[in-house]
């Protein structure tokens, strides 16, 4: 079949390439052949460049002749593209096409803005073999220079630093470690020397050497750590090359910022008042990437995998840091529904943010602490913001996981009496170290194990190895001093373990004494409850220990042989699940009966509905992710307790956790209808059973 028609160009600004274009597109959607000719001139409809060749202002005739099976329906299109001016407006604008994505959120809010491309792409890189003497050292010593100008700028980011995200700049401290590293640095010029290939090609085999040491780590977030080794590496290639990278401070119109991935200097350098949302091909939710821009609260979205690609410099851009959607170029309708949505939003965020240095009382009258739960030493800044009173779990994982070697007592030291003095007076409850050797970025000998979870780890690890546990214990002692610490041990499954673990306490008490280093004898000694054997005995182990916490995270995960990191059986994962809430009950009766402090710490603390079921078991101390208190914090000022109390009477006879989610929520709804029944608040969803 063949159609022949006579199509004349309507638009403003003619045949140009954005027109030609969508030419191409449409005629990569059919099977048949378009031929364009103009002044006897003829070009191929799958080419932009052959059509460009016809030169067509505003006015031209072309003819339009297609060959093929579906040469009609092809041919009705192409008339209906050249009438609608190629997507134009009358006054010859662009009208480009509305596209969604979806990426990872990962810094809350709505915004609406432009785009701006800020390019950081990989810096090409050549291999060049080195002939002699002479080259080996000029290319050593380039090297070396790119290193340290790398070092030089890291630093001016450092004490240029915002105010707000001030608590992480020991990751820009972490950055300039990386470069020093002996895995990066020392390998690489040993490269240079034994290869005899250039410092970019010598650098960038370091790199995936370690790429490679990574990947077999599964943890996400020790993962996540290899994004610094790039954007570190990145640095160094850039100053190699010479290129001087375009500078977020350098932004002075309003837009979002989209990049293929950015690195905490380039947060740490950033235009609050300007940068509106970022969005990011790369990257995952505990990149410090993500981290700082939550504290800056800037709203993001990462891991877009072709935004980059996707949009276009000056493209409107919807970024939802909810929901992960991006909109490109969204229609009028969709922008007027997204502008109620974002409205909305900033409504209900500032009613909680008001309310968050209130205390968490409820509406009768009965005082509910709220405490934070930190990874790290940055994050203590954003927990007081955002109204916690106090820490009630401090993971010290960090310090272990992200050096190259084992932390030695002093930088312990430094760590906890930092966060002792920046709480103070309000608690911190530090948990001693819950982690298994082959978890820990050391030279320490690392078993592997089939079964990890069940393993060699946390407070058995610990009790293995007395010299790490014992410095461990003396930073902690000595910081106890400078604040109000609460002790925490792991995994404590027997009262053996527990007994045997304050022995090796009062030791290192005793060495303390020996060299007359102050400390808080009288420190609090507490267990995290999150094995079933200890929530089976908790009225033994209550009479040895100052205070419980619930760690729910793993009780679950025991109670219920559910593996809390494998997806394929998330759905068993069940925090209503009846053996779970009665294992909850147990542990706070029997704090209560020994007179002692119960709170819960797990995921669960910053869920509203778990909340609720909690506060009916008896529990009135939770500590949960920093973002969650303010809404928790709002809600537990609404709630009468005594009538949720009443009104969840029965809960513990219930058969399945869907029986418990639904009944629950049903009370939810009637007693607290503007938490439950607001839509950008989502409670957590239980299993199927
Ligand atoms: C828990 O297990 O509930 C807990 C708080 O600790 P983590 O998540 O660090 O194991
Ligand atoms: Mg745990």
């Amino acid at each position: 079949m063949e159609e022949v028609r006579s199509l004349k160009v309507i638009n403003e600004l003619g045949m140009h390439a954005r027109a030609a274009g969508e030419i191409v597109e449409l005629a990569g959607r059919y099977k048949s052949r378009l031929l364009l000719a103009k002044d006897g001139r003829t070009a191929d409809g799958t080419s932009i460049l052959s059509i460009l060749t016809l030169a067509c202002p505003k006015g031209s005739e072309i003819e339009a002749r297609i060959i093929g099976e579906d040469a009609r329906k092809f041919m009705d299109e192409l008339e209906r593209l050249f009438e609608g001016e190629f997507g134009e407006t009358v006054r010859g604008q662009y009208r480009p096409k509305k596209r969604t994505m979806k990426g990872i959120p990962v810094s809350r809010g709505i915004v609406l803005g432009r785009a701006h491309h800020l390019d950081r792409s990989k810096t090409q890189i050549f291999h060049t073999k080195l002939s002699n003497r002479r080259e080996l050292e000029r290319e050593t010593h380039r090297f070396r220079r790119a290193v340290d100008m790398a070092k030089e700028q890291i630093r001016r980011f450092k004490s240029n630093i915002p105010e707000q995200v001030k608590g992480y700049a020991f990751v820009l401290d972490t950055h300039a470690k990386i470069l020093d590293d002996s895995l990066l640095f020392d390998s690489t010029i040993r490269r240079i020397r034994r290869e005899k290939i250039n410092a970019e090609w010598a650098l960038e085999r370091s790199v995936e050497n370690i790429h490679q040491l990574f990947k077999t780590v599964e943890d996400e977030y020790i993962g996540r750590r290899m994004d610094d080794v790039d954007s570190v590496s990145e640095r160094v290639l850039r100053n190699l090359a010479g290129v001087k990278e375009e500078s977020l401070a350098g932004i002075n119109e309003e837009v979002i910022v989209v990049a293929h991935s950015l690195s905490p200097c380039d947060i740490a350098e950033i235009n609050v008042s300007r940068v509106m949302g970022i969005l990011t091909d790369v990257g995952g939710r505990t990149s410090h990437m993500a981290i700082m821009s939550e504290a800056l609260e800037i709203p993001v979205v990462v891991g877009l995998e072709t935004a980059t690609d996707m949009i276009l410099d000056g493209d409107l851009l919807i970024l939802d840091g909810n929901t992960g959607e991006v909109i490109i170029n969204p229609d009028p309708d969709t922008i007027i529904s997204y502008e109620a949505k974002r409205k909305h939003y900033n409504n209900y965020k500032s009613a909680i943010d008001r309310l968050r240095h209130l205390p968490a009382e409820t509406l009768d009258g009965h005082k509910i602490t709220i405490r934070a739960n930190m990874e790290f030493l940055g994050e203590g800044q954003a927990a007081i913001e955002h109204g916690a009173e106090g820490v009630g779990l401090y993971r010290t994982e960090y310090l272990y996981m992200t050096r190259g070697s084992l932390p030695d007592e002093e930088t312990l030291f430094d760590d906890y009496s930092q966060i002792a003095r920046m709480v103070a007076p309000d608690p911190v409850t530090i948990r001693t170290l819950d982690i298994a050797s082959d978890r820990m970025a050391s030279d320490m000998e690392a078993s592997r194990e089939d079964n990890p979870a069940l393993g060699l780890r946390s407070i058995r690890f610990c009790l293995s190895e007395r010299k790490l546990f014992k410095t461990q214990l003396r930073a902690i002692l000595r910081a106890s001093v400078y604040g109000n610490f609460r002790l925490m041990f792991p995994m404590i499954s027997g009262l053996g373990q527990f007994l045997e673990a304050k022995r090796i306490l009062r030791s290192v008490m005793r060495g303390l004494d020996r060299d007359e280093i102050e400390y808080n004898r009288d420190i609090p000694i507490g267990i995290l409850i999150e094995i079933p054997s200890a929530t089976s005995i908790a009225d033994i182990l209550a009479k040895h220990a100052d205070f419980f916490s619930i760690g729910t995270n793993d009780l679950i995960q025991y109670a219920l042989a559910i593996d809390r990191d494998n997806e394929h059986v998330a759905h068993l994962y069940e925090p209503f699940h009846p053996a779970v809430l009665r294992m909850i009950h147990q542990v706070v009766e029997a704090g209560k009966n020994e007179g002692i402090d119960v709170s819960l710490c797990g995921e669960i603390a910053g869920d509203p509905l778990s909340v609720l079921i909690l506060l009916s078991l008896g529990l009135k101390e939770f500590s949960m992710n920093v973002g969650s208190i303010p809404l928790i914090k709002k809600m537990i000022r609404m709630v009468p307790l005594r009538e949720l109390r009443d009104s969840l009477r029965g809960i513990l006879h219930l058969s399945t956790s869907k029986k418990i989610e639904d009944f629950v929520l049903k009370k939810a709804r009637s007693l607290l209808p503007d938490i439950f029944e607001e839509d950008v608040l989502r409670y957590r969803a239980t299993g199927t059973a």
